[in-house]
């Protein structure tokens, strides 16, 4: 059997299945397309098809590669960490510009899971220091080897923590961002897709949507250096109410941007202590 014939044997989109299959032979996009007369071993086709029955069980993607791009960057994937998404972007963008005009910038990512933000942040500004916090210690493992493949060493400073519970109370930062744990326990999205897959502590609050939200903004302002800026990514429809959050606890500047889907995506201010 070719490539060509495996391929178009599959029941997998086509995508998919050359995603899948470039995974196992360990080819580039390239070759699976100049080398597509060539009969696969044995063992390959067999790895194939046993990743596509995953697949079309339901199985994420990137939890059967184990690894999802995002910020340029190649990010390890396991079922212990919220698959990075492309509108989270923005979060870093925002990040960065918060952080523009500041040198050795201080960062907090709160719920770090892969690492995805905490380390595009440090990995496009090498002079920031940056902070990953995450409550799971088998999150914070799949963060550190992340790091410890994409970032020198101690460009990110790692913490068990629920939120800023176990935060050194003497640190300051000039921006702190998160991408928390958002989607309301009865939303049922969470019972779709790659999202049954993934660990249900990232997804939703098990509450309304907004209470991870809350003690975030509550916290935050005693963490924030003065004219910090805290960023947040939150549901499509949770704008008008996280600003209405940030601007009761005194932040200025509050304001919301939309993801490229034209969607208001993330939050944030300044806090002027
Ligand atoms: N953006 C994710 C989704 O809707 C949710 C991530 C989160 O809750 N932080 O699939």
């Amino acid at each position: 059997m070719t490539v060509a014939d495996l391929l178009r044997a599959s029941s997998l989109p086509q995508l998919e299945a050359r995603i899948l299959l470039m995974h196992v032979l360990g080819w580039r996009r390239t070759e699976l397309i100049t080398r597509d007369l060539l009969p696969l071993a044995e063992d390959a086709v067999a790895r194939f098809e046993s990743l596509s029955a995953r697949r079309l069980a339901g199985e994420p993607i990137a939890q059967l590669t184990g690894k999802r791009e995002f910020f340029g960057l190649d990010f390890d994937v396991t079922p212990d960490v919220l698959i990075p998404r492309p509108e989270t972007e923005l979060l870093v963008e925002l990040a960065l510009e918060a952080i523009v005009d500041t040198p050795n910038a201080r960062v907090l990512d709160l719920g770090t899971g892969t690492g995805a933000i905490a380390l595009s942040i440090a990995h496009a500004r090498p002079d920031a220091r940056v902070w990953a916090v995450d409550r799971s210690a088998a999150a914070l493992q799949v963060a550190r080897d992340n790091a410890a493949r994409l970032l020198d060493k101690s460009a990110v400073t790692f913490i068990q923590s629920d939120w800023t519970a176990n935060i050194d109370p003497s640190l300051r930062f000039e921006a702190i961002v998160s991408n928390p744990p958002y989607i309301a326990s009865d939303d049922p999205h969470l019972e779709q897709g790659d999202l049954r897959f993934e660990p249900r502590g990232a997804l939703t609050d098990d509450a309304d949507g907004l209470s991870a939200i809350r003690t975030i903004i509550e916290t935050a302002p005693l963490l924030l250096a003065s004219h910090g800026a805290l960023w947040l990514e939150h549901g499509y429809d949770q704008a008008q109410a996280v600003r209405g959050l940030l601007e009761a606890r005194g932040f200025t500047d509050v304001r919301s941007m939309r993801d490229l889907a034209g969607i208001e995506r993330c939050s944030g201010g300044l806090f002027i202590a």
